[in-house]
């Protein structure tokens, strides 16, 4: 048997270690500490924009605290993208908020401005304004940035800005990270740099950043003893973890190239059949095509492919099942037009790392090959 090619695997720049060595050397093996000011700077220079970055234990745990920053609480509702992973839609729940879903558009295949507008009136006039919108960059590929902020301007509704899987990622030349009034990263084992585990929240001020890490440290004011007047979280990234954060932004932009010459090599090797389509780029935006993902002609051809795939010890997964058909979600409002539903049966998400080899995209395309010849 081959040995297995995975979707998306951590792929480490050999500088981790120095960070995390100094780390214990200098004793900080604690959820603060040099790394985790020197990840959140890193990150901050990067973004090269007037925003503010507060390390956290998730991208999951950097959503909850926008919400709860944006006072989201009991009753109320919050929009999100319907194709996107859990993660973007559960913190909705924690705060005792319903999601309301929105479906998707073709050119990015990330939130619909057409059903969002849609969704926003018909809450209105069901008597709720929605108190956020949580918009996705999905794949890595940026969402109709220009087109959600005018209606969210409108309405006068804050933004939220799901950027786990488009670090890297640019929208007219600015970069993903820094449209929303809040927006989160993620650096969970298989996004386009990992701490292991880690996530972050971007602000816009450093008033909102200090009241994040504030509610992150289990929400302690300042006095001798322990004295609490807000309920509080442990949501703040360890100083070990920021320290393989730093090692990987050595190399982020390295990864963003490799994944997109991995898009590339399968848009030129797959050319020619004629049941593989490709998401391109529309004008101005710019995808770290953090996965690269196909769609085929039928549902039937996509599951055919994947169990082919499967069979060489290469993985592939369907395109994420959209919210508003998650068992778990069922009883809430949602605003469909078909085409996420579309996605998720003809779509398919291929090994994407930078760490893969010449060798196993060949494999990988042979695979693909050897399956619509017979
Ligand atoms: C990975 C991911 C998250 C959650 O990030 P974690 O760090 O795993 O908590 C949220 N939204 C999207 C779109 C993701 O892909």
């Amino acid at each position: 048997m081959n040995p297995k090619i995975w979707l998306s695997s951590p792929h480490m720049s050999g500088n981790e270690l120095k960070y995390i060595t100094e780390a214990f050397d200098t004793n900080w093996v604690a959820p603060l500490g040099p790394n985790v000011n020197g990840f959140e700077n890193d990150i901050q220079t990067y973004l090269n924009e007037d925003r503010h970055v507060a390390a956290l234990a998730s991208g999951t745990s950097a959503l909850h605290l926008s919400l709860i920053l944006l006072g989201v609480s009991q009753g109320d509702e919050v929009i999100c993208q319907s194709k996107t992973f859990s993660a973007s839609a559960n913190p909705i729940v924690y705060q005792g908020a319903s999601p309301i879903f929105i479906d998707s558009e073709k050119d990015t295949w990330n939130m619909c401005p057409v059903q969002l507008e849609i969704a926003i009136k018909d809450r209105i006039a069901k008597g709720k304004t929605p108190k956020a919108i949580i918009a996705v960059h999905l794949y890595g590929m940026p969402y109709k940035v220009d087109e959600i902020n005018k209606i969210a301007v409108k309405y006068n509704i804050p933004v939220v800005e799901d950027s786990a899987e488009s670090l890297g990622s640019q929208y007219k030349n600015k970069n993903c990270g820094t449209f929303g009034d809040f927006s989160i990263l993620s650096f969970n084992g298989n996004k386009i740099i990992t701490t292991s585990g880690g996530g972050a929240l971007i602000t816009k001020t450093l008033k909102l950043k200090e009241k994040a890490v504030f509610l992150a440290t289990q929400a302690r004011d300042s006095a001798p003893h322990y004295l609490h007047t807000e309920i509080g979280y442990n949501y703040r990234m360890s100083n070990i973890v920021a320290g393989i954060g730093r090692g990987q932004m050595t190399i982020l932009d390295s990864h963003v190239a490799k994944r997109r010459s991995n898009y590339k090599f399968y848009v030129e090797s797959l050319k020619n059949n004629e049941k593989i389509t490709f998401l391109q780029e529309p004008k101005g935006y710019f995808s770290n095509r953090w996965l690269s993902c196909i769609l085929l002609d039928s549902k039937e051809t996509r599951e055919g492919l994947r169990l082919a795939l499967e069979k060489e010890n290469i993985e592939s997964r369907p395109l994420w099942k959209p919210m508003h058909q998650q068992p778990v979600f069922k009883e809430y409002p949602s605003y469909t037009n078909g085409v996420s539903d579309e996605l998720f049966n003809r779509g398919l998400c291929l090994p994407s790392g930078s760490n893969l080899t010449k060798n196993e995209l060949d494999r990988i395309i042979s695979a693909i090959n050897a399956y619509f010849v017979t």
